[in-house]
């Protein structure tokens, strides 16, 4: 067995909460540098210009680069062979605790009907995961409100088919417009039950952009919808263009013989993930 310290833990998870928030990782800045070329559109290009020189500024100057430094959300996988000295939840919410504070980053997190603020950016959304091994990964991924909120969920009729998910992706992205702050990434979950499909959909989000489905129809379907939604000419934070999306991933999951659940979780261009292996 290998320990691994709550203090270890909250360790990392501090740094990875304040470097999530000022760097973005390589894929999404390339992704956001590349689509500059594609774009057609005048103010569309300016738009993506000034996106790049916002993120380039907030890399340099350990500066955030959105006010909405989002909610902390975790996808952890622990080893079955690591022996934790305490509880995992108190070791990440106390590293969520201590990174929103030391990096003046903005705490998002209140009471649902209240509306009253947490003060500390906790409780994060952490999903846990027994893997093999002896490692601790952990996965960040800070989620702001305007993309969250344009995400959405729907049981359709499996007669609907694949049809039916491209109509109701075309839909959701549609009436989204320039909300989400476009270009946007869009998760896809398909299957599993009501609540697997939108935790596959938040996953898809932490994919590389630019990577592929590992199942070629799967992949075909990423690319179709990712053509019609730039089609739509949303563009860049909705100005008109045609880089509305940067990626469109899938991630899939067997369900019911008389279901077929469908999430979309919305990505806005601060694409922001980190990981970390103690
Ligand atoms: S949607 Fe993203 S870029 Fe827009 S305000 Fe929220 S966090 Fe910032």
């Amino acid at each position: 067995m290998k320990k691994v310290l709550s203090s270890e833990i909250t360790k990392a998870v501090r740094a990875l909460c304040i470097s999530a928030a000022c760097n973005l990782e390589p894929d999404v800045a390339g992704a956001l540098r590349t689509s500059l070329a594609r774009e057609q559109s005048p103010l569309g290009r300016d738009v993506l210009s000034q996106i790049i020189t916002n993120f380039e500024i907030a890399d340099k100057e350990s500066l955030p680069m959105c006010q909405d430094t989002g909610i902390a959300v975790f996808f952890i996988e622990v080893g079955r062979l690591v022996e934790l000295d305490g509880s995992l939840e108190d070791a990440v919410n106390e590293g969520v605790r201590q990174g929103y504070k030391d990096g003046y980053l903005r705490k998002s997190v209140c009471h649902p009907l209240k509306r009253v603020n947490t003060g500390d950016n906790t409780p994060a959304i952490i999903h846990t995961t027994i893997v093999e091994g002896d490692r601790v990964k952990i996965k960040i991924a800070p989620k702001g409100a305007g993309s969250e909120n344009m995400s959405a969920l729907k049981m359709l009729k499996p007669a609907e088919g694949v049809n039916g998910i491209k109509a109701f992706v075309l839909d959701t992205v549609r009436s989204a417009g320039g909300n989400p702050c476009p270009p946007i990434v869009v998760g896809v979950g398909i299957g599993g039950s009501f609540e697997k499909s939108a935790i596959l959909a938040k996953k898809a989000l932490l994919r590389s952009i630019g990577s592929k489905h590992t199942d070629a129809e799967v992949a075909a379907l990423e690319a179709e919808l990712l053509k019609s939604i730039n089609d739509l000419g949303i563009g860049p934070m909705g100005f008109g263009g045609v880089v509305t999306a940067l990626a469109v991933h899938i991630e899939t999951y067997p369900c019911h013989i008389a279901s077929l659940p469908v999430a979309i979780n919305i990505q806005c261009h601060a694409g922001r993930h980190k990981e970390a292996v103690l």
